[in-house]
């Protein structure tokens, strides 16, 4: 069995000393995401020269995302550890004074927030378990009427659903972050709460002003107003997280799985690889053994050839990391096995040309049933574009650059050989031999040159 659907799996604490990492990268790791919202500088510097290490040493491709933390609202602090009720039809004042709050006031950080609201927006807290409408808006204060109750306490996240918010992604943080990641030339950037394509235009800016080193970004999906804009913001981005964490906060979450839908539609006319991210396996936080909800999403995301899924807190804090790497690996090894016995018909590929060369090249592999597709990958964009037309072949992609082998690591159905001889004498057959297909026919892509041949 071939698992197609690669793994990005979230480091932290449970799982970040050589001997556990090493376990989960043999285990089936193509991604590792470091999350700058909890370390960062020299702590997470020293996790990318240890993942890279173990890389090597395993043989192993293995890409490095950095994970910035955005713009997060958050609410001040409360002036006991208690928790407030909040009743419905009550009044409750968000304002700029540094003094804890109590059960009808609290600060708000993030003043420049005041700047975007408008009278009848939401307010949602905590996790939406709390549900505000603006009444009114000045400069040092947001006056708003709870239409859901629950309690409240001090730090809660505080989320606009229906507000252009006019700040900038980066915030000082992440710009510190940023200019010390790029130091040590991650394959990806990951950008938190994204709204617009102007939003990853400034990323780029950003990191093509520091280095040469093609670092790519992924933006992720997190804002109804980022759903609304998904193919401008595809368009400019390399990647596309699907953040189900905040995105369930912020649009109704029955909309969630249709959005993903559309989402990976849309990415794969654009030739973007798309991550399914968040709680896919929530409860090996705690428990040796997925529940049946969490295996049937695992695979979802493989028949819906989903790029990549994602582990979050079952990996950074669960109890068993490695055990949850060899639990995705099952799942997705066999859904993939299943969805690859019953081919995708690359003809119903929606708004990609028929004379499209990669649809060429997944219909050549596909009507002669080729046992792989080989790729001479100068860079990523030959075996991505093929990948996006999820032809369930292999694709096998030789190349003479790490950080383009590492790079490919998202990419569905995408096996990256990074070999400088294979690379350099154009050797395909021994490229597929070294990937393990010895006998049936190959697609040979180098360039501009699409071939059709018989393994000897
Ligand atoms: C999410 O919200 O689903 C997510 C992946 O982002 P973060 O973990 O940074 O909150």
């Amino acid at each position: 069995m071939r698992r197609f659907t690669k793994i990005t799996a979230s480091i932290g604490p449970n799982c970040e000393d050589a001997k556990t990492l090493t376990s989960m990268i043999s285990a089936g790791v193509n991604m590792c995401r470091l999350n700058f919202s909890h370390d960062t500088g020299d702590i997470q510097g020293k996790k990318i020269d240890m993942i890279r290490k173990i890389s090597d040493k395993l043989h192993t491709p293995v890409a490095i995302v950095i994970d910035l933390q955005g713009p997060k609202h958050r609410i001040g602090n409360f002036a006991t550890e208690d928790k407030y009720p909040l009743t419905i039809g009550q009044k409750f004042i968000f304002d700029t004074d540094p003094t804890p709050g109590d059960g009808t006031r609290v600060q708000l950080p993030d003043t420049d927030v005041m700047n975007s609201l408008r009278p009848g927006d939401r307010i949602l807290l905590n996790d939406g378990k709390i549900e505000m409408t603006v009444d009114s808006v000045s400069p040092d204060q947001i006056v708003a009427t709870v239409v859901r109750g629950n309690e409240i306490w001090s730090r809660r996240g505080f989320n606009l659903p229906d507000t252009d918010i006019a700040t900038s992604v980066l915030t000082d943080k992440d710009k510190s972050d940023l200019e010390y990641a790029i130091t040590k030339n991650p394959d990806y950037v990951a950008i938190s709460f994204v709204q617009r394509p102007e939003d990853v235009a400034e990323v780029r800016d950003f990191i093509t002003a520091r280095t040469s080193h093609p670092i790519k970004i992924i933006a992720k999906i997190e804002r109804p107003n980022a759903v609304t804009r998904i193919a401008e913001i595809a368009a400019v981005a390399d990647a596309i997280m699907i953040a189900r964490g905040d995105l369930a906060v912020e649009v109704p979450f029955e909309q969630v799985p249709a959005i993903s839908r559309h989402i990976i539609r849309e990415c794969r006319k654009l030739n973007r690889p798309v991550i399914m991210a968040t709680q896919m396996l929530g409860t090996m936080v705690n428990s040796e053994f997925p529940t049946r909800a969490e295996i049937s999403d695992v695979a979802n995301a493989a028949y819906l050839r989903a790029d990549s899924t994602m582990t979050s807190e079952e990996t950074t804090i669960g109890i068993n990391p490695v055990n949850v790497i060899e639990t995705m690996n099952r799942i997705l090894s066999y859904s993939d096995s299943d969805a690859i016995a019953n081919p995708y018909d690359w003809s119903r590929v929606e708004n990609v040309p028929e004379n499209d060369w990669s649809r060429s090249v997944a219909s050549m592999a596909y009507l002669n049933r080729a046992a792989a597709i080989v790729v001479f990958a100068r860079d990523t964009d030959i075996a991505t574009q093929i990948s996006c037309r999820k032809p369930d072949i292999p694709i096998v992609a030789v190349c003479d650059e790490k950080y383009v082998a590492n790079q490919l690591c998202l990419l569905r159905g995408v096996f990256p050989l990074y070999d400088t001889d294979l690379f350099a004498q154009r050797d395909a057959f021994n490229s597929a031999h070294k990937f393990g297909v010895t006998d049936g026919k190959i697609v040979i892509v180098d360039g501009d040159k699409i071939s059709l041949r018989t393994l000897d």
